[in-house]
């Protein structure tokens, strides 16, 4: 094992949360290192135009926001790394960080490692993503100009996905499991006002078809259990999220997996490990507000730190 690598405060993750925390620790005068994961910049490099991130009047693409934010962290000084964490050991001060090609410690942890789409768990779904399976709308709506495809969920992001896919299919139809949208009225409106989108209620896909590309699917009828078969062209899936947390053993979560926060705070159960972000916000998932709790996670580790140098001065003395 190679020699670890200390940090002030190591972040784990490099979406709008984890790169403002970068900025402002780094700003604080700390060592920082942000591991960015398989996914640098996070859920906004796989969106394009955004046009309620204050501060841009006319919108910014994703990528380019997170490149800038990326690029203001290491003005800096803040360090970043390709580099996924595998493993965590938090039960001793400092704290460590097992990386894919290094191992890391850390005087704190700020934890933003964000939340990835949910998947339906079906061999076909792996086996066909990314030839006419896709959890992305704005990344592959343009591979299925005038084709036919669905959308599987019922909350806004079905709507809002099927809405902007009408831009390039001919056709799109919402499979919801039940008779009843989750998704709030004014979504559900836009997507019935759409003449390219139509609703098929009450079934879940139990099959994807095709060999290398997808040919169809079997629907079933979440009622009766019947089946049928449907050809298409695509299927997009879009039911939900799910935070990235299975490395944090001893980390307190809730019952969907979340990091839990001390209220009005970034502190969670394990003293010097902070959490923000999409990873402990399963309500307002934005990027601002991820920016916002980035913020929080910075100054309470840099105050978290500073409380500790004072505990052991006064030890020394
Ligand atoms: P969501 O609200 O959790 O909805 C997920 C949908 O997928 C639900 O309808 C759910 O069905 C369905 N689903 C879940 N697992 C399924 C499975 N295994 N098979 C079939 N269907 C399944 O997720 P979301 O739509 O991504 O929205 C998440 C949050 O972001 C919400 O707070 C939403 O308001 C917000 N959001 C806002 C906007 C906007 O305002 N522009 C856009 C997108 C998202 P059930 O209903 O039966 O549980």
């Amino acid at each position: 094992m190679s020699k670890h690598i200390h940090y002030d405060v190591l972040i784990l993750g490099s979406g709008p949360a984890g790169l403002t925390a970068a900025i402002y620790a780094a700003r604080a005068n700390l060592s920082v290192m942000v591991l960015e994961g398989h996914q640098p910049g996070g859920q906004l490099t796989i969106t394009t135009d955004v046009e309620n991130f204050p501060g841009f009047p006319d919108g910014i693409m994703g990528p380019q926001l997170m490149e800038d934010m990326r690029k203001q962290a290491q003005r800096f000084g803040a360090e970043t790394k390709f580099e996924r964490a595998e493993k965590v050991d938090f039960s001793k001060r400092p704290f460590t960080v097992f990386g894919e090609s290094q191992t890391y410690t850390a005087g704190a942890v700020i934890i933003s490692t964000g939340a990835s789409a949910r998947l339906l768990g079906l061999e076909s779904e792996s086996r066909l993503m990314g030839h006419g399976v896709s959890a992305c709308a704005t990344c592959d709506g343009f591979f299925f100009t005038d084709k036919e495809i669905i959308v599987v969920g019922g909350g806004d992001s079905a709507m809002e996905e099927a809405t902007f896919l009408t831009k390039f299919a001919s056709k799109v139809y919402v499979v919801h499991r039940r008779d009843e949208f989750r998704a709030s009225k004014i979504m559900i409106k836009k997507a019935e006002a759409n003449p390219k989108i139509e609703f098929i209620m009450n079934h879940t896909v139990d099959e994807i078809l095709g060999d290398d590309h997808v040919t169809g699917v079997r629907l079933k009828n979440t009622q009766t259990g019947e089946k049928k078969e449907m050809p298409i062209d695509g299927v997009f899936l879009a039911i939900g999220h799910s935070p990235n947390t299975h490395i944090f053993e001893t980390l307190e979560k809730d019952e969907n997996g979340y990091l839990i926060t001390k209220a009005g705070s970034t502190h969670t159960n394990i003293e010097g490990v902070f959490a923000c972000g999409d990873v402990q916000d399963s309500i307002y998932r934005q990027a601002i507000t991820a920016a916002g709790s980035g913020c929080m996670a910075a100054l309470d580790a840099e105050r978290w730190l500073e409380a500790q140098e004072v505990v052991e001065e006064s030890a020394n003395a």
